[in-house]
């Protein structure tokens, strides 16, 4: 049988990480093989790894995989041998619930998600069921198209939920990986006027580089009095990336009457809802995970438009490990993508691999 080189939990390695091989399996009914280009490192990888959402012993992390398909089985309609794809953290749903039946899926209640619940992108090699495996345009670079493929989406679909129009603002608040694409959709493709919110100068000097009108750092003056000022009277909206309870109380202060706070940052406390806000003021707050498969095809095409570009820096396999210590120390500044194909040591995407 054949064996794929991966990077998987195990609980007595450190952060729970190992690269090792592991052999892959025949295919079943509507599956494809994808040979794995690229796959980026997400903090829910670091999570997945430390156990915090239950012992996931011997499963292949990744759910920003990019790769091409090598061999289809039985039943593929979706795709073809060559055709380039992702392995998304909707892994797969049951396809026929309620939320599947109403552009919901990853709602799914019997939802797989990739290196969670299922062997996920950060290998060589990936199992993918062919309807969940979406197809990257052309013109759109692999390595960025794995950001997009959990970054980008995430923070696209999280800008369409919170409704905003063009000419109107939009906070956002974390002006981190997913803040910083967050500000590129909202301005670029959704033509909103953009406040970023961070307390890293560094961030915020990026997020007025990537297209942010304003920008605010709460450790120096409060956010939402900075952005009622500037603004009129408040935001129209709000997209909460940042993990911190503080960051989801300010963005509810910082909208307008009508406006709406959408969640997506995920840090495991409540927030402070002031009752006589939300109903004398129309708030609403909403949640929003990830995106579904339309959501993915569309937020790559704004990429391979080149209306949104991710920042990525290349690393090899071999240094999972080394990058979820990094990440664990939070010494992460940019978005970690593993190159498959690079043996060596790392390098960053702009020199493509070369070296430096
Ligand atoms: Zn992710
Ligand atoms: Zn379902």
């Amino acid at each position: 049988m054949a064996k794929m080189k991966a990077a998987v939990v195990n609980p007595n390695a450190k952060h729970g990480v190992e690269v090792t091989e592991k052999e892959i399996r025949p295919l079943r009914y509507n599956e494809a093989l994808v040979e794995v280009e690229y796959c980026g490192v997400c903090h829910t990888d670091l999570h997945v790894a430390a156990g915090d959402y239950g012992d996931k012993t011997g499963v292949v992390l990744g759910h920003e995989g990019i790769g091409i398909v090598k061999e289809v089985a039985d039943g593929v309609k979706a795709l073809k041998v060559g055709d380039r794809v992702s392995i998304a953290w909707l892994f797969q749903s049951c396809g026929s619930c309620e939320y599947c039946n109403t552009g919901r899926e990853t709602l799914c209640r019997s939802v797989l998600n990739a290196g969670y619940t299922a062997d996920g992108g950060m290998a060589t090699h990936c199992i993918v069921d062919a309807d969940y495996a979406v197809k990257v345009p052309e013109g759109l670079d692999p390595a960025q198209a794995s950001s997009i493929t959990c970054a980008g989406v995430t923070t696209y679909k999280g800008i369409k939920v919170a409704g905003v129009r063009p000419g109107q603002w939009i906070a956002v608040y974390g002006a981190g990986g997913l803040g910083n694409l967050g500000v590129q959709y909202a301005k670029k493709v959704f033509g909103a006027h953009v406040i970023a919110v961070d307390v890293n100068d560094e961030k915020l000097a990026f997020a007025k580089e990537s297209g942010a009108d304003l920008v605010v750092n709460p450790n120096k003056e409060d956010a939402a009095e900075f952005i009622k000022k500037h603004t009129n009277g408040g935001a129209h909206a709000a997209v909460v990336t940042a993990v911190s309870k503080a960051a989801f109380n300010s963005a509810v202060d910082c909208v307008r009457a009508g406006g709406r706070v959408v969640a997506i940052g995920l840090p495991p406390e409540s927030m402070d809802l002031s009752i006589p806000r939300v109903v004398l003021d129309g708030i609403e707050v909403v949640g929003s995970l990830v995106g579904t498969r339309k959501d993915l095809e569309e937020a790559f095409q704004f990429g391979a438009e080149g209306l949104v570009v991710p920042k990525v820096q290349l690393r090899t396999l071999d240094e999972a490990p080394a990058i979820f210590d990094e990440m664990h120390h939070g010494k992460i500044t940019g978005r970690m993508v593993i190159d498959m194909k690079q043996g060596g040591s790392g390098c960053c995407g702009a020199c493509g691999g070369g070296g430096h």
